[in-house]
């Protein structure tokens, strides 16, 4: 499937938030968006040559619209992935904008990214990509396959020692969410419940998202 390959910081400075997509780097001076840089050399502003002129405030649509951006580029999914999993988030009962961030969060590549094995989605769909994980005993090298109650999903034996997973082990320190269950020196997760809305820490506002694809 295919997935956007050009540069990611721009994307956090269109959004004029850091959207974490980069890993180690995020945390550090060398963000663009980084609070912590000084103003002189901050390019906390969208990109391109007028990205100063467009700090204005944006009219509704635009909000919307941005909202559904900065989602999409969070969980790195093309504009036809994400469209097609609203229109399903859309189609199941309950509320749309939460069926839609629980679909993004029990996605395959997302699940490896908050056990903490990838620095960023980015890399944890790599991983799933070269085949270093299982969901129940079994290879699955699909990023956007959704995992269920009940899944366990763990790291290749052979995968456990690479350098990158031991370095994101050891220093990213993330916190797993409560929805998931980490077993096996952190190296596999059970998926204990769906996630709910206030297990999702993501600063989406998904009902923006809703009153855009509802027009
Ligand atoms: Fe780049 Fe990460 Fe900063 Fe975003 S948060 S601008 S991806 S370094």
């Amino acid at each position: 499937m295919a997935r956007y390959t050009g540069p990611v910081c721009r994307l956090c400075r269109r959004e004029r938030t850091k959207l974490f997509l980069k890993g180690e780097r995020c945390f550090s001076l060398k963000c663009p968006v980084s609070e912590a840089v000084t103003d002189r050399h901050s390019r906390a502003y969208p990109p391109g040559e007028h990205g100063r002129d467009r700090m204005r405030q944006g009219s509704e649509y635009l909000n919307q619209l941005r909202e559904k951006q900065k989602a999409r580029r969070i969980y790195g999914l093309l504009e036809k992935q994400f469209r097609n999993l609203y229109e399903e988030a859309n189609r199941e009962a309950g509320i749309t904008g939460e069926n839609l961030l629980r679909m993004l969060e029990m996605r395959l590549d997302n699940v490896v990214f908050r056990a903490g094995w990838g620095a960023s989605r980015a890399q944890a769909r790599q991983f799933v990509r070269h085949g270093h994980v299982r969901v129940n005993g079994k290879r699955v090298t699909i990023p956007s396959y959704r995992v269920r109650k009940g899944d366990v999903v763990t790291l290749k034996e052979a995968s456990r020692q690479m350098f990158m997973v031991r370095r994101n082990m050891d220093t990213l320190d993330r916190q797993r969410p409560p929805w998931l269950e980490a077993a096996d020196q952190g190296f596999a997760v059970s998926v204990l419940n769906p996630p709910l809305r206030e297990h999702i820490d993501e600063p989406v506002q998904e009902q923006l998202i809703v009153e855009l694809y509802s027009k």
